[in-house]
């Protein structure tokens, strides 16, 4: 089958197409015939070194497709299944094997290429609004890169619990994007201040909380945009990772920070399931669309990075195996 191979760290130069053995389930596990795979920052994280993994190796993190084939003591799922996953390395192929006990049933209404899109970037915007900062209606909420494949969720999740979202992008026709989802106000941070936009729309009070993909480039302006007692969800690192920072920098209206990780949200099969069971109830509800803003074949998972890293997407992105 084809796979789509980082053979070492580096630029998206490093990924290469090729022909590897379609993997048997072990006990415990299920073979699944992808129909649609997610693209991910975190896979330009694996590629680049930033996260470590053992190479060469397959990465990818998100896909939804078919079960082929079940291991022993499997008993979750039965062949023909329509299932997702996300958190196993090795997406970028034309199928995987997965632990049973890390995917899920797609339901019925719900596509697999949906599926393939949401899996990830969905079960990451519900914990972060859900669990690691409670969104409340009323509050005020900054968000990062709106337009983006979580960005595009947290908008209208938050929306949906009643906040009032402020959302941020690189370009007017990424905002407009953010707009007609349901952002309340607009900040182009290619030219504008953010935290100055913040305390002019929220009348110096500063927001609840921030979601913060984007890291090293929007830190300070976070800080700065944050209510008494607020709290920052730095969450990712699209421009770099944020430098070490000093406690005290919290201290002048204390502060909260936490850098969570969806799979620390998920670790059990109860919590993955719980969460996926949110996901898919807010995508039947309609409260939430996923927006698939393009898609790439497998083979072409280079031309993808370079479109990710070079902000020229909106929305998930799809590599279709
Ligand atoms: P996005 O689709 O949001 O793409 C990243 C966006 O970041 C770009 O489109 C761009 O939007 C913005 N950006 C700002 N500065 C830069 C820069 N210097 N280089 C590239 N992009 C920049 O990606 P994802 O939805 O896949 O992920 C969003 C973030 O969430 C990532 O940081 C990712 O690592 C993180 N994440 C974290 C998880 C966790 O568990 N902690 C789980 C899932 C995702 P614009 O042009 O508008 O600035």
């Amino acid at each position: 089958m084809l796979a789509v191979q980082a053979v070492h760290t580096g630029g998206p130069e490093v990924l290469k197409a090729v022909e590897v053995e379609v993997p048997s389930p072990a006990a415990g596990q299920i073979l699944i015939k992808h129909h649609a795979i997610g693209l991910n920052y975190i896979d330009t994280y694996h590629r680049s070194g930033l996260y470590p993994v053992k190479l060469p190796a397959v990465i990818g993190l998100e896909a939804a497709g078919v079960v082929e084939a079940i291991g022993e003591t499997v008993t979750r799922f039965r062949p023909g299944d329509r299932v997702a996953y996300n958190g196993t390395l090795g997406a970028y192929a034309q199928a995987a094997v997965v632990p049973a006990d890390r995917a899920v049933k797609v339901p019925d209404g719900v596509s697999l290429e949906t599926a393939a899109a949401a899996m990830l970037k969905g079960m990451t915007a519900e914990f972060l609004v859900r669990r690691c900062f409670h969104v409340k209606p009323g509050d005020h909420v900054l968000i990062h890169a709106a337009a983006g494949g979580v960005g595009q969720i947290l908008v209208q999740w938050c929306k949906a619990l009643g906040a009032t979202v402020i959302a941020t992008a690189g370009s007017k026709a990424k905002l407009a994007v953010a707009r007609d989802l349901g952002a309340d106000h607009l900040i182009d941070y290619s030219d504008e201040d953010i935290a100055a936009r913040v305390a002019e729309i929220t009348s110096g009070q500063g927001v609840a909380v921030v979601y913060d993909g984007v890291g090293k480039d929007t830190w300070d302006a976070s800080l700065k945009s944050l209510s008494r007692r607020g709290t920052l969800v730095t969450f990712g690192n699209a421009s770099g990772p944020v430098p070490p920072f000093a406690p005290l920098d919290l201290g002048a209206k204390s502060l909260f920070v936490t850098r969570p990780r969806l799979f620390d949200y998920i670790a059990t099969t109860e919590e993955l399931d719980e969460s996926a069971a949110a996901l898919f109830a807010l995508l039947a509800s309609g409260a939430v669309k996923i927006d698939i803003g393009q898609t790439f074949p497998l083979a072409q998972a280079r031309a993808a990075h370079e479109a990710l890293e070079g902000r020229k997407t909106t929305g998930a992105t799809l590599l279709v195996p």
